[in-house]
């Protein structure tokens, strides 16, 4: 049985956003069957942060599923989602970045990628500090990765109440975009996707152009703790 629920929020969300936004529900942690009412209210673009828990929903779910990943990626497990992933969304370190070129390639497959900056106060996040993101670009060795697309910038806002902080940190990520479209990507209709705003604060980056939203708890409730 769909969760009403489920749908009734899906379509809120969705109803808060401008026709150009893409929404990827964040379905981490949630069971695949909260994942198929949200499926048969429409949504076809899932986010997941665990390798394993990614693939065995992808296994379980409707192939025609885009399935995100989110979370912080560890090389060794590239291989697990390489054959299927749509988007690689938290890109944080050139070595991870070859590694989704090698496997990509080795399933002959170009993974969209988002490269994840870091301009949160919180260490723990992940993500290129922008002065990374700049050397890694100049380094122009990405230009010979023909197995990944570059499709744009993931990140977070600081988590806090304080809505002075989160319109500064989407205002940040908008410029480093804005830049890197500028500077390196001026002539690749491809990196085209700014990607920032989560349940608390998505309005907000909004306003500061995101127009790739990553919505879980206002949509699916709060995960289950494990
Ligand atoms: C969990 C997560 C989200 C979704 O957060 P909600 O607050 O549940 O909307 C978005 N982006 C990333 C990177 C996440 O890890």
């Amino acid at each position: 049985m769909p969760d009403n629920n489920i749908q009734t929020r899906l379509q809120q969300v969705r109803s808060a956003l401008p026709p150009d936004v893409t929404l990827v529900a964040i379905s981490k942690y949630h069971h695949p069957d909260d994942i198929l009412s949200a499926y048969h209210a429409g949504q076809r673009i899932f986010g997941e942060s665990r390798e394993q828990e990614l693939a065995l929903k992808h296994s379980l779910l409707p192939s025609d599923i885009s399935w995100h990943f989110i979370g912080h990626l560890q090389t060794n497990k590239v291989r697990l989602i390489a054959p299927f992933i749509s988007c690689i969304q938290s890109v944080d370190s050139p070595r991870l970045l070859a590694e989704i070129n090698k496997r990509a390639a080795q399933f002959n497959r170009v993974i969209d990628i988002l490269l994840e900056v870091h301009v949160a106060a919180e260490t723990t996040k992940s993500g290129f500090s922008p002065s990374d993101l700049y050397d890694l670009l100049d380094c122009e060795q990405w230009k010979e990765m023909t197995a990944v697309r570059f499709r744009g910038i993931m990140g977070m806002a600081t988590n806090t109440d304080d809505t002075s902080v989160i319109h500064a940190d989407f205002q940040t990520l908008r410029q480093i975009y804005d830049r890197l479209k500028d500077q390196y990507f001026n002539s690749d209709p491809n990196f085209d996707t700014l990607s920032m705003g989560m349940s608390h604060d998505y309005p907000i980056a909004l306003q500061h152009g995101s127009n790739m939203v990553r919505v879980g708890t206002a949509i699916f409730g709060s995960p289950l703790p494990h």
